[in-house]
């Protein structure tokens, strides 16, 4: 009998991206498959996020549509897990009880034997864990990219940011133990993958739980000794926790990328205390200096929330002063919205929607100009771009291909005469930039990686006998 197939679909952010690849490990270490084609899949499983506007509706919507789906296709069944499952557990199979199995955010382990209790009980099964007794460590994986990984190092958050849902879905900080994290890093590293993310609620907040506060300089100390880890990076720190400990040990570690993803927030001492975000401007203004002073090429960039409740007209003044100082590569504007279950939820003074659009129109128009002009700074200098599946732009009319720089910059380069496969690395010359990427049309060199063996050996076999991959055909493929 052929195996079942699933289809995972992921919404919001990079943990639950990540919790997806741990969802299709473990339906694939239960004996599914992965469904070639998503609308062929016996089991559809979502992967929900709380925090992005109209995040409930979007998951009924689906559902919806998967109901005649489910309903022409005997034996189909639908899971629901991740932060929505979390807030609206029992409520999700009121109002659609065609779903077979709801889980938590602590309860990943669990998805294949809850599916295969819906299915002989013939009734829906829930389970959701209120907090995470430990780290899930162990848990198989199947990653989506050959060369490049995310990788764990806490779950959970102890701030109680007023905006924010994810410490009521996602529980107390609970942290991996550094010879967990190491061990699961070196036998990535066995299987190919050059670059790592370390992920975190809040990352750099890593040892709390274990009492040592330079848990997470000693972590990336310890990714540098790793050989053949050719790239590190984190997300996402809080400017709270940022030690100088952490930015000598980004400076000092060669395989630790120059780039910092720090959430601002917002640039006004009254709104960040409104927000109980607990440093200040000039606080964070002196980090980034720091890092600036250690890493002098350090690309930093942020998120930015326009129009948290009561955030005055002098308010946001002050966050466009801390954009035009900071000079982000690039920053990640939301425009606030209430998240039921959140304090912010019920401050006065929610501010009009046309507020909020002008003032995110303000600020994005500073931003592109500012990313822009950091990155002309660019041009004639040298990168090395790892080559990335799927990013960016296809441009067949000038024959680019695309990746990112060490500075997490995209950056797209003019296809090279030598053979480049996703995750290999090309060197070359910055001659045009954009607000968003650059374009690097002289190529100086192309570096063959165990990351392109790699995914070479994930393809599927040529049918025409040359096997055609980014740059020219591959002798022997
Ligand atoms: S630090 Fe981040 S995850 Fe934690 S409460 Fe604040 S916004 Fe949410």
């Amino acid at each position: 009998m052929p195996a079942r197939t699933y289809s995972v679909r992921t919404f919001g952010c990079q943990m639950n991206v990540h919790d997806s690849e741990r969802l299709s490990g473990l339906l694939e270490a239960a004996g599914y498959e992965q469904a070639v084609d998503a609308a062929d899949a016996d089991i559809v499983v979502l992967n929900t996020c709380a925090v992005r506007e109209n995040a409930d509706n979007k998951l009924y919507g689906t559902l919806g549509h998967l109901k005649s789906w489910k309903d022409a296709k005997p034996g189909a069944q639908i899971a629901v897990g991740g932060c929505l499952a979390q807030k609206d557990r029992g409520d999700i199979l009121k109002r659609a009880p065609w779903v077979d199995a709801v889980f938590g955010t602590h309860n990943i382990g669990a998805l294949p034997v809850l599916l295969e209790r819906a299915r002989i009980a013939e009734e829906a099964q829930v389970e959701i864990l209120e907090s995470l007794d430990v780290f899930p460590s162990t848990l198989p994986s199947r990653r989506d990219s050959a060369y490049s990984a995310w990788v764990s190092i806490s779950v959970g958050c102890n701030n109680t940011c007023t905006f924010c849902i994810v410490p009521s879905l996602r529980g107390r900080e609970k942290d991996r133990r550094p010879g967990d994290i190491l061990a699961e890093i070196k036998a990535l590293v066995d299987d190919g993958v050059i670059e790592v993310t370390l992920l975190g609620q809040n990352v750099n907040a890593y040892g709390v739980e274990f009492g040592d506060r330079r848990a997470f300089a000693d972590l990336l100390r310890a990714c540098g000794d790793i050989e053949g880890l050719e790239r590190v990076r984190f997300t996402s720190p809080h400017p709270r926790d940022f030690t100088s400990d952490v930015i000598e040990a980004m400076a000092q570690t060669p395989n630790v990328m120059p780039q910092l993803h720090m959430p601002l927030q917002s640039g006004s001492d009254r709104v960040l205390q409104a927000m109980r975000r607990s440093y200040r401007a000039e606080r964070y203004l002196a980090i980034i200096d720091e890092v600036r002073d250690a890493i002098p090429n350090a690309a930093i960039t942020t998120d930015i929330i326009i129009g948290f409740p009561g955030e005055t007209h002098d308010d946001f003044d002050r966050t466009l002063d801390v954009v035009m100082r900071a000079r982000f590569t690039s920053a990640y504007t939301f425009q606030y919205s209430p998240r039921p279950g959140t304090p912010a939820a019920d401050f006065p003074d929610q501010i009009s929607p046309e507020v909020m659009r002008e003032r995110y129109d303000r600020l994005s128009a500073l931003q592109e100009d500012i990313s822009w002009s950091v990155n002309r700074e660019l041009i004639g200098t040298q990168v090395e771009v790892m080559l990335a599946e799927g990013e960016g732009r296809k441009d067949a009319a000038t024959d680019r291909i695309s990746g990112r720089a060490r500075d997490n910059r995209l950056v797209h380069v003019a296809r090279p005469e030598a053979a480049a496969r996703p995750g290999d690395m090309v060197t070359a010359v910055v001659t045009q930039a954009a607000p968003h990427h650059l374009v690097a049309d002289t190529v100086a060199s192309v570096r063959a990686t165990r990351a392109g063996d790699a995914w070479e050996t994930r393809q599927p076999a040529p049918t025409s006998g040359t096997g055609v991959l980014l740059g020219m055909p591959r002798v022997g493929v």
